[in-house]
């Protein structure tokens, strides 16, 4: 009799079914095709649900399955899991995204040989009965300069094809730590660089905020003329339209997708154009990237049913019962000290030292340094990084995190102080709970403040010298942005200072460009917590 079921649905790899079959205890249940209505009949007593894309793991799927501990995708994307039902269960729910990255990599190489030697067209015309030789006269790669933009687990592993191809690579990714890649002879540049400097551009970042349109008609101008693009990452990050343009105008030569911003997608005009070549988001797929999946997500669902440990995880299970009630205003605290640091911040994270002090300690520590460590990531890694798996992405990134406990301090019965390191700069938040629960800030690079931190900031350092707060307050007035408080700090008088605003509208970047106008302003950061 075995003590755990797992249901394998979607036509799992049977690779990943042995590995279930070799651990003792743990019984595999295989539908390869289940109607939901039987599905929702047999999920009762089901330990675990290993799925790739086509099961809806839904909130009644997950209601019904009573015993249900842990949800598997074998593979990346989620959209079929509804992890918020899964978390509110205490569910865990795991994918597997590295099992996809040799095949995401060399689909990548693949579009890129396509790309220089208009391989795509010149099989379609053969095949319409036309030899065409001087028409699909192509471009070696060799000697030629790759632009990786993004240098994960992808944008790495292609950078180091390419170079073994005789390519230049320059790469660009503000997030990482450029000595994890000093022995592999690449140059880390900046975007502008790359843009100037690449014969080929690749995109392997996730789709956020930040990379939606990163290439775009503006970035385009920038690039060499005849330059070549491609994006096996995700639809969005190039913007389709301004593409179509430089492909048509001849300011880009080619151009290779593989994702779309809708998907499926078989109307888009770029499919019109000779130049631009795409497969229907293929990167992942490959028999041996079907069964490492499946192989990693089997094998990471049987540690965690019998012995616990977590890998792969995008949630995370509550603090014990009784434990986030009671906590609850110190990760708040925690979430928005790091949000507001990571804002004010520039440069890579090298290190983040926190410190305890006070009643914060009687929690579960390791839990509130994830929170930290996770708000710190969001902006950069997005999905990619979550309570889980926080501590060990800072890890692999190279940045250390430091934690300690100090006796309780004079002026406060608790207070956290996050330092956060980068190459450019450092700095220091101090934060504190009152008995009214509100989390407040209390000291930034050792200026005492008082605040309140929510909603739409700005963050200044100047000069204590007279005007300055005039000249902020009228660029303000002139751009109809209310100030809903200031807190000013400084070291001594005539010394350097620091404000921090408070303000009803969100800035635009064009106000923090005037304010860096205003003599004796030294920064001017917008900050959202
Ligand atoms: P990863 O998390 O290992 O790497 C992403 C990298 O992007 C990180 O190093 C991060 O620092 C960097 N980054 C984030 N924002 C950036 C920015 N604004 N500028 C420059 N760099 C930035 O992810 P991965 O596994 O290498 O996947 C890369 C992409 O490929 C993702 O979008 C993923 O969804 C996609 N993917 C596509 C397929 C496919 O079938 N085509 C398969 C797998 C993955």
């Amino acid at each position: 009799m075995s003590d755990y079921k797992v249901l394998l649905l979607d036509g799992i790899d049977p690779a990943g079914v042995a590995i279930i079959e070799r651990c003792n205890s743990v019984e595999p249940v295989v539908h390869d095709k289940i109607s939901r209505d039987q599905l929702l009949a047999i999920v009762e007593d089901a330990d675990a649900i290993v799925v790739r894309s086509a099961t809806a793991v839904d909130h009644e799927l997950i209601q019904k399955a009573k015993q249900l501990r842990v949800i598997g995708r074998a593979g990346v994307g989620v959209d079929n899991v509804d992890v918020d039902a899964a978390t509110e269960r205490g569910v865990l729910v795991m994918n597997s995204p590295g099992g996809s990255t040799t095949t995401t990599a060399e689909h990548t190489i693949a579009m890129l040989f396509a790309l220089a030697r208009n391989i795509p067209q010149a099989c379609r015309t053969l095949k319409s009965h036309q030899w065409e030789k001087t028409k699909f006269k192509g471009i070696e790669l060799a000697g030629k300069t790759l632009g990786v933009i993004g240098l994960g687990r992808i944008g790495s592993e292609v950078a180091r094809k390419c170079k073994a191809i005789g390519m230049n690579v320059v790469a660009f990714d503000p997030y990482i730590n450029p000595d994890a890649h000093l022995s592999s002879g690449l140059e880390l540049v900046d975007l502008q660089h790359v843009f100037q400097q690449a014969d080929f551009i690749t995109v392997h970042v996730p789709l956020s905020e930040t990379t939606r349109n990163l290439i775009n008609k503006n970035t385009i101008a920038g690039m060499k003329d005849g330059v070549r693009i491609l994006n096996c990452a995700r639809g969005g990050i190039i913007n389709e339209r301004d593409l179509y343009d430089a492909l048509k105008s001849g300011k880009i030569a080619g151009a290779a997708f593989d994702v779309f911003e809708t998907e499926p997608n078989t109307e888009s005009p770029l499919l019109e154009l000779e130049n631009f070549i795409a497969t229907p988001h293929l990167g992942a797929s490959t028999i041996e990237a079907q069964r490492k999946v499946s192989e990693d997500i089997c094998r990471q669902v049987c540690d965690y049913l019998l012995k616990n440990t977590v890998e792969g995880a995008l949630n995370f299970p509550r603090l014990e019962a009784g434990q986030m009630e009671r906590y609850r205003h110190f990760v708040d605290l925690a979430t928005r000290l790091s949000t507001f640091i990571a804002q004010i911040c520039d440069g890579r994270m090298q290190t983040v030292l926190i410190h305890y002090s006070g009643e914060v300690c009687d929690m579960n520590l390791n839990y509130l340094t994830s929170v930290i460590v996770r708000s710190l990531l969001v902006p950069v890694l997005r999905e990619g990084v979550n309570l889980v798996n926080a501590m060990h992405v800072a890890k692999l990134r190279g940045i250390k995190v430091q934690e300690t406990r100090l006796p309780a301090p004079e002026n406060f019965t608790n207070l956290i102080v996050i330092e956060l390191k980068t190459d450019v700069e450092s700095h220091r938040v101090s934060g504190t709970v009152f008995t009214d629960k509100l989390p407040r800030i209390v000291n930034v690079d050792g200026y005492p403040l008082e605040v309140v931190p929510h909603g739409n900031m700005i963050f200044f350092t100047n000069n204590d010298k007279p005007g300055v707060i005039g000249g902020i307050g009228s660029v303000l007035g002139r751009c109809n942005v209310n100030i809903a408080g200031m807190h000013l700090g400084r070291e001594r008088e005539g010394g350097k200072a620091l404000a921090l605003l408070l303000v009803d509208n969100p800035v635009s970047s064009d106000v923090i460009d005037q304010f860096r106008q205003i003599p004796n302003i030294l920064s001017a950061k917008v900050v959202h917590v």
